[in-house]
């Protein structure tokens, strides 16, 4: 009985708290950030050591082929983050580096195969991975280092390592002693003894210990190498990151990200190579590591052979209903990759564009996202639940009948769209896509209506919207033609 009289209530006070927070204007912002850090095995509140500098590292791609699906979660769900970042402390305040591995045997089989050189295949690949990400609405890091250009720096970071007595010259490699530092496997939380005798680590006679990792090694002759005071030959892949990261973010970073399948032995030699050549310091404040996208339950990977290509699934999927598909898991959780999830998206995304057409003709007022919102993209990401924030404000902008209202969440939706990457398209066009995407053809009422606003924005020397809308048009293949006052259109 009790709890028949009270749910109500209850309800109401919730509806109360979530309406009243939602026209809050948030310039007073109370929420912190909380990661979970992979090093301490906990969410933390996340405070970067300096404010107006705040630095963050993701392990890019080994650019010998196409990327898949499982590449591209790491891209998108750091984008969110990159994006929450730049909102809390300004967008220049904000660095974030996302390197490209050019370095890298299946590099050289690749280039091999074709009978070309490695920066041929290296080329070709990091183009096509920036155009794939960009179709995902994934910004554009500030720095986009290549392990070919920083060959000097690595060398440099090997010296000093020798110099510290960390790492052994043998046989023209040069390795990693693991015994001389003490925190080696804190990250992974593995014991050093379970290592050496675990099957992961290449056994080979020049090792000191087994577990000791390769910074450098010898180049073939007929593959690609550098001069070094080791002889010709070419970087460990740990050694990459940790060079580059020095070398444009500097000694210590705020944020370290990249996938679970990264925390060992990636990053946990990452991390030993960069403390030991900067007096013990710490590399990264916080870790942090996406779960894996599976397919069948299985972990999407070449090697299993169950990759589902960017460039393939962006000839039928619009990148945003990808990038949806990408954000409805929690970062930290496994995702099915399934055709339902797609399709899901896809309707889901057609409702809150449907919306946004509907209320074409109102002004977005310049509001933040709802702090419902904000709260769960604070809670280490929560991007299903932010998820479920822009469903409830697309219910409540299709009810609104008051002109504020409308306007009020239009610029709401619009501002969480923005944080998570959405709404990178008019409402017209994505109607108009050929990729599937809700009523295919755009009618010449709807056209007309575009180009009234684009008559009535140069009446008002609004020549930025007046582009905008012509921008917009010549999207849709419609041309239009300025005559004696008038402006016509047709289809191009
Ligand atoms: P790779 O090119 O294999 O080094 O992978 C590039 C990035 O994608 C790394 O951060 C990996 O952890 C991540 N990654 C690879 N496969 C998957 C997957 N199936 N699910 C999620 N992340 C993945
Ligand atoms: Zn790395």
């Amino acid at each position: 009985m009790k709890a028949i009289l009270y749910t109500p209530i209850a309800q109401l006070v919730q509806m109360r708290i979530e309406a009243s927070s939602r026209y809050k204007i948030e310039n007073t912002k109370v929420m912190t950030i909380q990661l979970y850090d992979t090093y301490s095995r906990q969410k933390r509140e996340f405070h970067p050591a300096d404010k107006t500098r705040v630095t963050m590292y993701l392990c890019g791609p080994t650019v010998y082929s196409y990327a898949h699906i499982g590449n591209a979660r790491p891209a998108v769900v750091y984008d969110v983050l990159y994006r929450l970042l730049r909102a809390e402390y300004g967008k220049d305040h904000v660095v974030y580096a996302r390197n490209i591995t050019d370095v890298d045997d299946k590099i050289n089989a690749a280039a091999k195969a074709e009978g070309v050189t490695i920066d041929v295949i290296t080329d070709k690949f990091t183009r096509i991975y920036r155009e794939d990400t960009a179709a995902l609405n994934v910004l554009k890091p500030d720095f986009e280092p290549t392990a070919t250009g920083h060959m000097k720096e690595m060398i440099a970071l090997v010296q000093r390592l020798i110099e510290a007595g960390n790492a052994y010259e043998a046989e023209g490699h040069v390795l990693f002693d693991v015994t001389s530092f003490d925190s080696y496997g804190a990250l992974s939380r593995r014991r050093l003894k379970d290592m050496i005798a675990g099957a992961r680590v290449e056994v080979a006679a020049y090792k000191r210990n087994p577990a000791d990792f390769v910074l450098w090694k010898p180049a073939d002759d007929n593959d690609p190498g550098w001069k070094s005071p080791w002889g010709r030959g070419r970087p460990g892949w740990h050694l990459e990151c940790s060079a580059m990261i020095e070398a444009v973010l500097g000694t210590r970073i705020d944020i370290h990200a990249g996938g679970q399948d990264l925390i060992f032995p990636h990053h946990e030699n990452e991390r030993a190579q960069s403390m030991c050549s900067h007096d013990g310091k710490r590399l990264a404040n916080y870790w942090l590591h996406n779960g894996f996208l599976d397919m069948d339950s299985e972990k999407m990977s070449k090697s299993l052979g169950n990759v589902k290509l960017i460039h393939e699934l962006l000839k039928d999927w619009h990148g945003e209903v990808l990038r949806f598909a990408l954000l409805s898991a929690h970062y930290r959780a496994p995702l099915d990759w399934t055709g339902s999830l797609l399709e899901q998206a896809k309707t889901t995304l057609d409702r809150y564009y449907g919306t946004l057409r509907r209320l074409g003709d109102v002004k977005a007022a310049k509001v933040p996202a709802p702090a419902s919102f904000m709260a769960a993209l604070h809670d280490d990401l929560n991007t299903p639940q932010a998820l479920a924030k822009l469903s409830t404000l697309s219910t409540l902008a299709n009810k609104a009948e008051k002109e504020s209202e409308k306007a009020q969440l239009k610029g709401e939706m619009l501002a969480a769209g923005a944080l998570l990457g959405l709404f990178e398209v008019e409402p017209e066009v994505w109607f108009k896509s050929d990729k599937g995407l809700g009523d295919k053809d755009l009618d010449a009422e709807a056209i007309d209506k575009l180009v009234a606003a684009r008559v009535q924005a140069r009446k008002d020397k609004d020549w930025g919207e007046a582009d905008r809308i012509r921008d917009v048009l010549s999207e849709m293949n419609i041309v239009i033609e300025d005559k004696d006052g008038h402006s016509i259109w047709r289809r191009n």
